[in-house]
């Protein structure tokens, strides 16, 4: 998979060289580059130089803060975008990222991550690569504000590149794991069997697989309806 980030402050993107992806990354799985929106920004719509490489604007209608300029935006992307890439707007007004939409996105060719600042990017970004026939994904975190995508960008670069097939070492826990099948995951322990007057449930340690997989999922479903009953079908 090719994954292109556009940003204005691509610096924050060398948390990419750490942890798995960093090793992804090594193993040739997945390709990333960070592009700095700053160099699309050089000359001005009218074609004179812009020496202060301008990515944003006052908002058209007034209001407060800036926007982000659809030309300027319109040139990083067409540098990168290909004809089966997807194009992924961070945004608090987007579809909430989910695991089954990283499991979807796992199997894109490329992505492009457009991470906005201020009061976002003009409108017509997304618009117009959507009317060229492009996919073109407006993704929210959660329901609350961040300062800027990249935040966002990171979170779903690293949900989407573990589910594909060989990123992980070991295939069999993204399957066995919270959202993987709709339910979070059951409770999880390691030695010492006792610690601090708490035991590891006895089951754990009887080595009954049956007994063990079934208190497993009587888990599962107790924490789903306890934490998470959003998650839970409606009951007839
Ligand atoms: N004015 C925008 C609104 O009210 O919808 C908020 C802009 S926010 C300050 C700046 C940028 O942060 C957004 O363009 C988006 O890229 C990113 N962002 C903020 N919250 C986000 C969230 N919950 N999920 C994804 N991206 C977010």
């Amino acid at each position: 998979m090719r994954i292109d980030v556009i940003t204005i402050f691509p610096e924050f993107f060398g948390v990419l060289d750490v942890s798995l992806l960093g090793k992804a990354r090594e193993s040739a799985l997945v390709e990333t580059q960070v592009h700095d929106l700053r160099e699309s920004a050089t000359v001005k719509a009218d074609g004179s130089p812009d020496v202060h490489r301008t990515v944003d604007d006052a908002p058209f209608g007034g209001g407060a803060g800036m926007v982000m300029k659809a030309d300027v935006w319109g040139k990083a992307i067409d540098r990168v975008l290909m004809p089966l890439g997807v194009l992924v707007i961070p945004s608090p007004a987007g579809v909430p990222f989910t695991q089954s939409l990283a499991a979807e996105l796992s199997h894109a060719p490329q992505l492009v991550f457009a991470c906005g600042r201020y009061e976002g990017i003009d409108a017509r970004v997304a618009e117009h690569y959507a009317d060229q026939g492009y996919r073109v994904l407006e993704v929210s975190l959660g329901d609350y504000v961040l300062n800027g995508g990249e935040v966002a960008a990171f979170a779903i670069i690293e949900a989407v590149t573990r589910l594909i097939p060989g990123f992980m070492g070991n295939a069999q826990s993204i399957v066995e794991e919270s959202h993987a099948d709709g339910l979070l995951e059951y409770p999880s322990y390691t030695r010492p069997a006792s610690w601090r007057g708490i035991d590891v449930p006895e089951v754990l340690l009887s080595g009954h697989h049956a007994r063990i997989s079934e208190w497993r999922r009587a888990q599962q479903l107790a924490r789903t309806r306890a934490l998470r009953p959003d998650l839970l079908p409606p009951e007839d």
